[in-house]
């Protein structure tokens, strides 16, 4: 049974949540930053097991910050206030900036990490570190929902005007019913619910990131043989007259884009 529209707040209550991820983030950060420096006191002389149980402490302390920062995004985008900064960047030094943190994820949870990222690849327009929560989201569940010693693969590829990141993994995957319920705010399946820790946001606020950017998101998964999420990007040099009229902002390129993305916009909500 599809019970998504039990998991929509209403807004009133997104209100309080976004007001409370908005509290969370500055005791967060300051955790973060303690742990950074205990790690580095602790490289040259600590024990094995506490760098291990430090390792752990600062994989959970970086989810919560992602969970946050999602928390923060999806109620502005709600409010139709995605609105973002779009610069010439390499796809490898987006992925730079969370490279560490996603390595770690992978070996605490047993799992092969594989980055294979072309540095020849075309520069893209994109917002750092809404670009690097794509990443993270999709490489997180890729991880979660794969088996034991699973590898989850990072490739990209240049697609006409755009450049494609694919994210595979061959965990539990997911039968069509599930699939088309994806990108749906607080949606996760049944299965999920039961076995793995989740909000059910990751996948919705992707979706609004990347087509924030002018990009689009889609996904190919077979129940049980594991699953493929991909996003496009547009590359730089097709998007940077767009940008310059408008002072790097993506208004104009998502209004120019037939105001498909305003138009569709709705239909994500929920
Ligand atoms: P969360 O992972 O926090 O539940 P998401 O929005 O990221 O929230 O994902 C929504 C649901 O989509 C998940 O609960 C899970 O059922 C499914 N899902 C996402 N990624 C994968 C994946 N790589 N393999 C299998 N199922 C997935």
């Amino acid at each position: 049974m599809d019970r998504t529209g039990a998991y929509q707040p209403e807004d009133d209550q997104l209100d309080f949540i976004s007001f409370a991820a908005h509290e969370l983030r500055g005791p967060v950060t300051v955790i973060r930053g303690y742990l950074d420096v205990l790690t580095q006191e602790l490289a040259d002389d600590g024990s094995s097991e506490h760098q291990a149980l430090l390792s752990r402490l600062t994989v959970s302390a970086n989810r919560l910050s992602t969970y946050i920062s999602n928390i923060l995004n999806a109620s502005r985008y709600d409010r139709r206030h995605l609105k973002l900064h779009l610069r010439e960047r390499a796809l490898v030094d987006i992925y730079r900036s969370i490279g560490d943190d996603m390595a770690l994820r992978a070996s605490t949870q047993n799992r092969v990490l594989d980055v294979q990222l072309p540095a020849d690849l075309p520069t893209v327009a994109a917002d750092m570190s809404s670009l690097s929560e794509v990443f993270a989201n999709l490489i997180d569940n890729a991880l979660k929902y794969s088996n034991e010693g699973g590898t989850v693969t990072v490739s990209a590829t240049a697609d006409g005007n755009y450049v494609r990141v694919n994210v595979i993994d061959r965990g539990i995957g997911m039968p069509s019913n599930v699939v088309s319920n994806l990108f749906h705010k607080f949606y996760r399946s049944h299965r999920s619910r039961e076995t793995v820790a989740g909000t059910g946001i990751g996948l919705y606020i992707c979706k609004a990131i990347v087509e924030s950017h002018g990009g689009q998101i889609e996904v190919k998964s077979e129940d049980g043989r594991g699953s493929t999420f991909s996003f496009t990007v547009p590359i730089y040099a097709a998007v940077a007259e767009k940008l310059a009229a408008s002072d790097n902002s993506n208004e104009e390129l998502l209004r120019s884009a037939g105001g498909s993305w305003i138009k569709n916009h709705a239909k994500y909500r929920g």
